[in-house]
C-alpha cells in the first residue's frame, strides 16, 4: 500500500496528516502529488469529493516548507482561486489543517465579509492566500496584495470559473503573476474552454484524471422516480426521507423560491430540513451547513450555485427534485455523496416535462438510471448504449401512476445566465460560507439503503446520529 512519504511528502507531514485521518493517498493524490512536487505543471481532471484538495494542497505546503522563506509584507508565496465562498472556505480549512503546527500562514478571502480586515491580514504577507477572484481583484486595487512573488498558482473548479463569468478576471490575474510559476488546473469537466485555458496558462503541463469527463462519480447507485408533477415528487420524497431517518440528504431544486416552500413545507411536516440558496445571507448558510453538517439538520434542500462545493461528511442521498438543465450539473449534484470512497444514493424525480432533461444526462453519462417507480416519459426511455450503473434490480415493483399534475419552478437563472458582469460584494459566485471542521476520519461502514429497502439501520459517522425527524 502506497502512504504519503513513499509520494515524495515529507515524513513529518506525512505523519502529521496521517493523525489527522490521511494514511492512504486517494488515486488523484498519488498520481498528482509526485508530480507537483517535481514542479511540474498539471492539468487535474477530478471531481470534488475525490481528495484533489489535498492532491495540490499536500505537495504546496510540503515545497513552502522546504523553500523555507518568509513572504514579504503584502506579498503571495501560492495563490489558489476557486469560484465560490463555500469552496474557498473548505480549501483553506483543508489547507490550514494540513499546515498546522508549521510557520506557513494560510489566509482567505471571499466576497461578503469585511474587506478591510482581508487587507489587515494580507499586510503581513502570507504563504498561501485562498481566494475568489473578484474579491482578489478587489483587494490588489486597493494595494492590500500584490502578486509578483507567486510561486504557484491553483485554479479549482476551472469549468465553474469560467460558468460564472471569472474568465476576465482569472486574465487580469494571470497577467500579474510572474511567468515563472508552477501552475495547477483543476476541473470536473474537460469542455474546449477549459483546454483554451490551460493551454494559455499552463506550460507543457502533465495530465491526471480519475474520472472520465462527464462520467457520474464512482459508487452513487443511481435511481429515477417517473412522477406526474411536483406534488408527486413531494409525496415519493416524504416517503423516502422517512424510511431514511438516519441518513443525510441534499434535496436539490431548480429554484430559489422551490427550494425556500420545499423547505418550510418538509420542516413543517416535521424533517429537520435547512435550505441553502441565493436569497439566503452569508450568515444564514453558514448555519444551515453547520447544523447540516453536525447533524441537527438531516436534509438539506439547495439550489445547485448555492450547493456547489459543499463537503459534507456521509450525505447518504441526493434527491434531484428538479433535473439540472445542464446535465453537469447532475454530475457535480451526485457527487456530493459517495465521497471519499464511500457509497451514496442519487435518487431523481423525473416529470414529463424533464423527459429531455434525463435523456441529456443519461447521454452525458453513458449510465442508465435504474427506475425505482413509474413508467419512463416519453423521450426519456432511449436506450443507452453503455454500461448500466443504476441501482437496479432493488426489487421494488413500478409505482402506481400518479394523480398529480406537472408543474414548473421558474425564477433563479442558471450558471451561465447569471454569469457576465454580476457582482456579489466583490464577487460573482453565489455561494456562503461554511466550515469543513469534522469532515475527517469518518468511519461510515455501512452503504446506505437503498430506495424501498425496509429496514433501519444505523450510521455512526463522526460518532453522531442525524435527529430523528419523521
Ligand atoms: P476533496 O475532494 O478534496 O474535497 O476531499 C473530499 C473529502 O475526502 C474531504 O473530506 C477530505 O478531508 C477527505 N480526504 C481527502 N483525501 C483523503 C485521504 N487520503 N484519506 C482520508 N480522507 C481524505
Amino acid at each position: 500500500m502506497t502512504n504519503f512519504s513513499e509520494l515524495g511528502l515529507s515524513a513529518k507531514l506525512s505523519d502529521r496528516i496521517a493523525n489527522e485521518g490521511y494514511e492512504k493517498p486517494t488515486p488523484i493524490q498519488e498520481k498528482a502529488i509526485p508530480l507537483v512536487l517535481e514542479g511540474r505543471d498539471l492539468m487535474g481532471l477530478a471531481q470534488t469529493g475525490t481528495g484533489k484538495t489535498a492532491a495540490f494542497g499536500l505537495p504546496l505546503i510540503d515545497m513552502l516548507l522546504r523553500g523555507g522563506h518568509k513572504p514579504a509584507p503584502t506579498t503571495v508565496r501560492a495563490l489558489i482561486l476557486a469560484p465560490t465562498r463555500e469552496l474557498v472556505n473548505q480549501i483553506a480549512e483543508n489547507l490550514k489543517l494540513f499546515a498546522r503546527k508549521t510557520p506557513l500562514k494560510v489566509t482567505l478571502v471571499v466576497g461578503g465579509a469585511s474587506i478591510n480586515r482581508q487587507s489587515f491580514q494580507l499586510q503581513r504577507g502570507t504563504d498561501i492566500l485562498v481566494a475568489t477572484p473578484g474579491r482578489l481583484l478587489d483587494l490588489i486595487d486597493r494595494r492590500a496584495v500584490r502578486l509578483d512573488t507567486v510561486e504557484h498558482l491553483v485554479l479549482d473548479e476551472a469549468d465553474q470559473m469560467l460558468d460564472l463569468g471569472f474568465i476576465h478576471d482569472l486574465k487580469k490575474i494571470a497577467s500579474l503573476v510572474p511567468d515563472q510559476r508552477q501552475t495547477l488546473l483543476f476541473s470536473a469537466t474537460m469542455p474546449k474552454s477549459i483546454s483554451d485555458l490551460a493551454s494559455r496558462f499552463l506550460s507543457s503541463p502533465a495530465r491526471v484524471e480519475v474520472t472520465p469527463p462527464g462520467k457520474t462519480a464512482d459508487r452513487v447507485d443511481q435511481y429515477v422516480h417517473f412522477v406526474a408533477g411536483k406534488a408527486e415528487k413531494t409525496e415519493v420524497l416524504k416517503t423516502a426521507l422517512s424510511e431514511h431517518p438516519d441518513g443525510r440528504a441534499i434535496v436539490f431544486l431548480r429554484t430559489k423560491h422551490g427550494a425556500e416552500k420545499l423547505m418550510k413545507f418538509l420542516d413543517s411536516r416535521g424533517f429537520a430540513t435547512a435550505s441553502i440558496h441565493g436569497n439566503k445571507s452569508q450568515g444564514q448558510r453558514e448555519r444551515a451547513l453547520k447544523a447540516f453538517r453536525e447533524g441537527d439538520v438531516n436534509v438539506l434542500v439547495a439550489t445547485d450555485v448555492a450547493a456547489r462545493g459543499i463537503d459534507v461528511p456521509g450525505v447518504t442521498h441526493v434527491y434531484n427534485y428538479d433535473l439540472p438543465e445542464v446535465p453537469d450539473a447532475y454530475v457535480h449534484r451526485i457527487g456530493r455523496t459517495a465521497r471519499a470512497g464511500k457509497a451514496g444514493i442519487a435518487v431523481a424525480f423525473c416529470a414529463p416535462d424533464e423527459a429531455r432533461l434525463l435523456r441529456d444526462i443519461q447521454k452525458l453519462t453513458g449510465v442508465e438510471i435504474a427506475v425505482a417507480s413509474g413508467e419512463p416519459h416519453a423521450g426519456a426511455d432511449r436506450p443507452v448504449q453503455q454500461k448500466r450503473r443504476g441501482g437496479g434490480g432493488n426489487g421494488r415493483g413500478p409505482r402506481k401512476p400518479s394523480r398529480f399534475a406537472g408543474e414548473r419552478n421558474n425564477g433563479e437563472r442558471s450558471h451561465s445566465e447569471r454569469s457576465h458582469g454580476e457582482r456579489n460584494n466583490g464577487e460573482r459566485g453565489n455561494g456562503g460560507e461554511h466550515h469543513a471542521a469534522g469532515r475527517r476520519n469518518e468511519n461510515r461502514s455501512e452503504r446506505p439503503r437503498k430506495p424501498g429497502q425496509g429496514q433501519k439501520r444505523r450510521f455512526s459517522g463522526n460518532g453522531r446520529q442525524a435527529r430523528h425527524s419523521a
